[in-house]
């Protein structure tokens, strides 16, 4: 067979009906799988994990989750818009419902009732954070946190410019 032949019969006995069939099955799939609408009931429920029994896992688990919550609000926009406010404000209710210790979790979400989250801007979720850690300090006898050097304790030190 002639190699101009052979490439026409690889074009389309394989290469073409593979290429096809990729793209059938990717748009396929995307219809089958569409996102959820997530409703105001799913960001406000109740708890959902069990206790956490063990003291050190439980302080490890606190520990780390605090330097998310503060990394996070020491990086939300100075101005954000709509939009940002109201996914900060979801993620914090679910995070209240999807803690890993559910005890805690239980007094987070109390804690939230009285003191909602402050989206309105970078100052104002990182000042909320940093009460509502106090809150958790205070009833666990910490020492309380001085809110003032939040900002300058929770900066990442990333290359904003070049990561952007
Ligand atoms: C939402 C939530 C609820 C929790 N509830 C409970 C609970 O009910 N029972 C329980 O036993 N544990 C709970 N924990 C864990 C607890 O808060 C501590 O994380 C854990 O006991 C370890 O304490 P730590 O002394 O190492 O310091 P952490 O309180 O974990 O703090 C870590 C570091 O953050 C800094 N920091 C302290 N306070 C502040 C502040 N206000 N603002 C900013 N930075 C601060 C300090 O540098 C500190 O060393 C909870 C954790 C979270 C995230």
């Amino acid at each position: 067979m002639r190699p101009l032949s052979l490439f026409f019969l690889l074009l389309f006995v394989v290469i073409l009906p593979s290429f096809f069939y990729l793209k059938a099955s990717i748009h396929t799939r995307e219809q089958i799988t569409p996102l959820p609408e997530i409703n105001k009931d799913v960001i406000t429920g109740p708890v959902v994990m069990p206790q956490l029994g063990n003291a050190t896992i439980k302080a490890e688990l606190g520990r780390s989750s605090w330097n998310l919550l503060h990394t996070m609000m020491g990086r939300f926009p100075e101005h954000p818009t709509t939009d940002e406010k109201e996914a900060l404000r979801s993620f914090i209710y679910l995070f209240s419902r999807l803690y890993p210790c559910g005890e805690c979790a239980t007094e987070f979400q109390a804690i939230l009732a009285r003191y909602p989250p402050q989206v309105s801007s970078r100052v104002a979720a990182s000042q909320w954070a940093c009460a509502v850690h106090n809150i958790v300090n205070q009833r666990l006898q910490k020492e309380i946190f001085d809110c003032g050097t939040v900002a300058e304790k929770y900066k990442c030190g990333c290359d904003d410019e070049k990561n952007a």
